[in-house]
């Protein structure tokens, strides 16, 4: 099979992925999920014309000339409408979200009151309207606050709360269960016996899929037998991806894709022109009643983890059914860049997107060995398969790494 260009394996996989189901969630939940169905104002916002102040509800003609004198009648709190009206020379206390009493059209700040009793003095005039936010103002009811396919903020939730709203409809988090295979392999924290290794890719992984809204599930390690791994990946029943780690080359030990296959799942493609991470599994295994992504990921931490900010990522994001997901940002290289071979280039470095335009500036040493280069970057700079040397200034596309 020859080597897949990483736009036609991205768009493969996008094409057959599609958005999983809508659920209610509590607002106090709400913030980071992705909207289901629009949001739709249940009410006015204010629901009626409120003071924006503490002070005085008068007729603004009784107040055209100053000083004025008016005689209080009653009070508007916030909550506690006054529900009367106010007549000719007349005024009521209110404060701050106390709703406007029936007759009144201004409201005159306190500090310009001199109030004794129930008689006060207007020292300034207010012109109709003068501090009072009119209902509706803000947004009406039934009006359309959220579109679907939102990330949901804290503003969101804010204007979800403040539209009526105690759920909001979100779309099922996607559970993507995460395998590691190796018989090298030991969970961090545990000491090294000779030949061993932390297995780090797992931890990374869940921790890149929850960031971009995923529910992470974790599988164990699987030792390099065709019996462990598909005791580990039918393990994996019942999540909408299956990620696996290491094991994907074609080395005698390179059992993942021969046990993915005897589990069910059915290759798309397994091998793909990029650099780090030319082997890259993708399949669909029907699993419990459902449709299963299955992404074999290379074993390498470097690749582990770009090759999953580069398709794991923007599958997540297709199954919560976000708008444009993920997606690179343009900025312009800070340093030249020696010409690229036959596979597209992630290269780790730093992104500065305050420059004007921004400026990537890709690190000098690229070798897939080093987990602290990754760690140190903020961005992948991309760059085409065979595309020739590149001065600095040429615009490139760059992946952030933190979504
Ligand atoms: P493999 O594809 O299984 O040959 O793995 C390639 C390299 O990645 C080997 O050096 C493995 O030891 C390493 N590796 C595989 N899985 C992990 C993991 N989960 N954490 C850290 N390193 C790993
Ligand atoms: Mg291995």
């Amino acid at each position: 099979m020859a080597l897949l260009p990483v736009a036609e394996a991205l768009k493969r996989i996008l094409d057959v992925a599609t958005t999983l189901e809508p659920e209610d969630v509590e607002l106090l939940k709400a913030r980071g999920r992705t909207l289901a169905a629009p949001v739709v104002s249940r009410h006015d916002n204010p629901p009626f014309n409120a003071s924006a102040m503490d002070g005085y509800a008068v007729r603004a003609e009784d107040v055209a000339t100053v000083p004025a004198l008016l005689t209080v009648i009653g009070e508007a709190g916030a909550g506690r409408p006054f529900s009367g009206t106010l007549g000719k020379g007349e005024a009521i206390r209110i404060f701050t979200g106390g709703c406007l009493p029936e007759g009144a059209d201004a409201i005159v700040i306190q500090e310009n009151v001199d109030a004794s009793g129930p008689t006060i003095t207007v020292r300034e005039t207010a012109a109709i309207g003068a501090n009072i936010r009119p209902q509706g103002e803000d947004f009406r009811k039934k009006d359309i606050l959220l579109e679907p396919g939102r990330c949901l903020t804290a503003r969101d939730v804010l204007i979800g709360a403040s539209s009526g709203h105690a759920k909001l409809a979100v779309v099922r988090k996607p559970v993507v269960a995460i395998l590691s295979t190796g018989d090298e392999l030991v969970p961090p924290g545990n000491p090294l016996g000779p030949g061993q290794i932390s297995g780090s890719n797992a931890y990374g992984l869940a921790a890149i899929v929850e960031a971009a809204g995923g529910e992470a599930r974790f599988l164990g390690i699987a030792h390099d037998t065709i019996a462990s791994l598909e005791e580990c990946i039918n393990a994996s029943d019942g999540a909408d991806i299956l990620v696996t780690s290491g094991g994907a080359s074609v080395g005698d030990h390179d059992l993942v894709r021969p046990a993915l296959e005897k589990a069910g799942a059915k290759l798309e493609f397994y091998k793909i022109a990029m650099r780090p991470g030319k082997p890259l599994f993708f399949g669909l295994r029907a699993a419990s009643g459902k449709t299963q992504y299955c992404v074999g990921l290379p074993g390498n931490p470097v690749s582990s983890l770009i090759c999953a900010r580069v398709f794991l990522v923007p599958l997540i994001g297709r199954l919560l059914g976000r708008e444009a997901p993920f997606q690179a940002v343009d900025a312009v290289l800070a340093e030249p860049l020696p010409a690229n071979g036959p596979r597209q280039h992630y290269m780790r470095g730093l992104l500065d997107m305050d420059a004007s335009p921004p400026r990537v500036t890709p690190f000098k040493n690229q070798d897939s060995g080093l987990i602290k280069s990754l760690q140190r970057a903020d961005c992948l700079v991309v760059v085409p398969e065979n595309a020739p040397a590149q001065a600095a200034g040429t615009p490139v596309k760059v992946l952030k790494l933190d979504i």
